[in-house]
């Protein structure tokens, strides 16, 4: 079998070499392997629990079209989410755009003129600088006379609690915590760090709404901000949660009136969550979200077996090769473009689709500097299916994600490491 394997890998384009280094490390982590599966495994009877306590049925897999009023998959979709976020309600709709809609739409919906928002943990993820008017744009949360104030973490990641309690005044209304790092080199919030956090604002004002950017972060581990104080979470469905069948779509869970004020202005005042037509997708909701905490065990290997196999070629990883995850994003300092680049070009090779384009980095709005995109992925653009990018300026670091498999996300690496070989980047 091992002869089989080896030689299958061959015709797929990894050398001996190659194969031999990556086989090494993969003993080496048997042990973590084993206990990100056993988080899916308690995830998994978390999501099948959820489906049937609320009676998921044939018929619930079927969409409506038109207004959409009484559609019955919908409403149990979301009663779905609710249950597994243990939140009061929940909206999950294809409506909903992308991640930066999720949250755009949180935020607006939540937060009137006059208000502040907070967020405690540093700058947020880019998209979300236009959202709330840090980089002036039009319709942002700035030009409705809602304002901003951020504090950073400190130097050592921890949070500057002394300064935010001094942000926090009369006008405050609602505080965003982001999980995953996104694109910055600060750790990633553990469930457990969010739940501090969120006790301490509470603390100073109970009726603040904290609100956690839960993107990437979805089935990492056992609990959910949600399980920990968090007011509302939200995420994109073409991440974690849609389990790579989602082909588009985004959630809020939490609190029965944060869910309400979203739908409200998703749709209109008035008709809030009684409209809104699945369309066809209600079938793949269910379907990836069920699969979704074994999706998201295969990234985290993936992440993981990157990790080990650049730091040991002597690159900055982060997180390192032994830190706990607490998203499925791994970052690798390559310090030139080359290496960058043919990291990326590695991923798009490994690619069920598009595997036979080679991505060059360009010139792409909204970025300073030229940036290189891997995806070959059935649902575009998504980012549970094996991908990668990075900006090419310094340090040089490579953003690399998902897979819907643990086995593609391993040839993915395999690829990478390749690549990397070929070009003389770094001798095995
Ligand atoms: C991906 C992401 C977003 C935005 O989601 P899009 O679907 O790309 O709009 C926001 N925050 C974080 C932390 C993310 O990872």
């Amino acid at each position: 079998m091992k002869q089989m394997i080896k030689d299958m890998y061959k015709q797929m384009g990894i050398s001996e070499e190659v194969f031999a280094f990556c086989e090494e490390i993969l003993d080496s982590l048997a042990e973590r392997f084993a206990e990100i599966d056993k988080t899916a495994e308690y995830n998994q009877m978390k999501v099948v629990k959820a489906m049937q306590d609320n009676k998921v049925s044939e018929a619930c897999l079927l969409g409506t079209t038109g207004y959409g009023y009484n559609d019955m998959g919908r409403e149990t979709l979301e009663a779905v989410y609710a249950s597994i976020f243990h939140a009061e309600d929940a909206l999950v709709r294809p409506q909903i755009t992308c991640g930066t809609h999720a949250l755009a739409l949180a935020l607006m919906s939540n937060l009137r003129p006059g208000d502040e928002l907070l967020s405690p943990v540093g700058k947020p993820y880019d998209t979300l600088e236009e959202v709330i008017g840090i980089r002036p744009s039009k319709g942002s949360l700035r030009e409705y006379g809602i304002t901003y104030s951020q504090v950073d973490l400190l130097e050592d990641g921890s949070f500057d609690y002394e300064n935010i309690k001094k942000a926090m005044n009369e006008k405050t209304k609602l505080v965003t915590i982001q999980r995953s790092k996104g694109y910055q080199t600060r750790p990633t919030l553990s469930v457990t760090r969010i739940g501090e956090l969120i006790s301490f604002i509470k603390g100073i004002k109970p009726d603040v709404i904290c609100m956690v950017d839960n993107c990437y972060g979805e089935f990492v581990e056992c609990m959910e901000p949600t399980d920990v104080g968090a007011d509302m979470v939200v995420g994109s469905l073409i991440k974690n949660p849609g389990g790579g069948l989602a082909p588009i779509g985004g959630y809020i869970a939490g609190k029965k009136e944060c869910v309400e004020n979203a739908a409200f202005r998703l749709t209109s005042p008035g008709l809030g969550k009684e409209v809104g037509a699945s369309l066809g997708v209600l079938k793949d909701f269910y379907q990836g979200l069920f699969l979704a905490p074994t999706v998201t065990a295969g990234a985290l290997k993936g992440a993981i077996f990157a990790a080990n196999i650049y730091e040991k070629l002597g690159f900055r990883v982060v997180p390192n090769s032994t830190e706990t995850r607490h998203d499925i994003i791994q970052a690798v300092e390559f310090g030139k473009p080359e290496g960058v680049i043919a990291f990326c070009k590695g991923i798009q090779a490994a690619a069920p689709v598009d595997s036979f384009v080679t991505p060059e980095p360009w010139d792409m709005p909204g970025y300073d500097s030229p940036v290189i995109m891997a995806a070959g992925a059935f649902v575009a653009g998504s980012s549970i299916e094996l991908s990668a990018d990075g900006p090419i300026k310094p340090p040089y670091a490579v953003y690399f994600q998902g897979g819907l498999t643990y086995e593609h996300a391993k040839f993915g690496i395999m690829k990478t490491l390749q690549e990397v070989v070929n070009a003389g980047i770094a001798a095995l």
